[in-house]
């Protein structure tokens, strides 16, 4: 029996969608946001899929999913040598596609997860890929980091991170006031350069970005589009930038990474070191098929 639980709108795969979501039902019940389970109480079941799954492509967030999250972007320290060492090996599988997809830029990405096995795709799974430039974007971000930093002037502890090609505004650590007054400001400037730039919600952080760098769910399939159609997807995210990746593969092994459930993901981790022993569990059920 085929074992990809993909949902591909186009061409042969949305005739096998329709044949595995009828052999499919007893995988996982059809989900309803809020009803992520916990990927262990599932286990035999998700080792059975992963183990007869032809092909796998493992998509990992960075933050708050393989590293614990931090009130700072650039507090966050390297991958350890446990971690790095599970992933090299997943790597090696040669059945197993590996991607860490995330917010950050490419570059940082690359000080962080310094292997090169997994590919790498920054900026929400825009770089990394081939698209084309954003000259126009570029000189509207530009505009709008000088609108924030006057806008911004009279509140504290709200941060611009400049991504070059987007502007993250950080309010982690602002009081309720302030968060209320940064929103008003991030909005009326967005309103000066939509549509070629949207806004993208994350943890404690709005992103202004350009509206092609369309986020996490289109990278996705992008990068599922060029593999075997029978290739399982499974992505492992722990923020709202992640759930745009959980709407387009329901049929894939989703996974919310925290406490609070309310997600498209049909199952839950609780915190990245819960990550890690899936990544083992992960590792053991490949081995069991071979
Ligand atoms: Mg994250």
């Amino acid at each position: 029996m085929r074992t990809s639980l993909l949902n591909h709108r186009h061409g042969h795969r949305t005739q096998f969608w329709r044949t595995e979501s009828r052999r499919r039902t007893n995988f996982v019940p059809r989900r309803v946001r809020g009803a992520a389970r916990h990927l262990f109480d599932c286990w035999p079941q998700v080792r059975d899929a992963v183990s007869s799954a032809g092909r796998i492509a493992l998509f990992l967030d960075f933050d708050g999913t393989l590293a614990p999250f931090r009130r700072r972007p650039g507090d966050v320290k390297p991958l350890g040598p446990t971690l790095q060492k599970v992933l090299e090996r997943l790597a090696e599988r040669k059945r197993l596609y590996g991607y860490v997809v995330s917010g950050r830029p490419l570059q940082q990405l690359r000080e962080l997860v310094p292997f090169r096995n997994f590919k790498l795709l920054g900026l929400h799974g825009w770089e990394g890929r081939r698209r084309p430039s954003l000259v126009k974007e570029l000189r509207l971000l530009r505009k709008a980091k000088h609108l924030l930093e006057q806008g911004l002037s009279t509140t504290s502890r709200i941060w611009v991170e400049d991504k070059h090609l987007a502007l993250a505004v950080h309010y982690r650590e602002a009081s309720a006031r302030d968060v209320r007054r940064g929103r008003k400001v991030v909005e009326d400037i967005l309103r000066t350069v939509e549509p070629s730039i949207h806004l993208l919600r994350g943890e404690k952080v709005w992103e202004l970005i350009p509206r092609r760098i369309d986020g996490k769910g289109p990278a996705v399939l992008a990068v599922l589009a060029g593999l075997p159609w029978s290739t399982l997807p499974i992505f492992v995210g722990d923020s709202m930038t992640d759930e745009s990746a959980f709407r387009v593969l329901p049929r894939g092994l989703t996974i919310h990474v925290g406490a609070n459930r309310r997600t498209l993901a049909r199952f839950y981790l609780r915190d990245p070191g819960e990550v890690k022993t899936f990544l083992r569990k992960l590792e053991g059920a490949l081995h069991l098929a071979q």
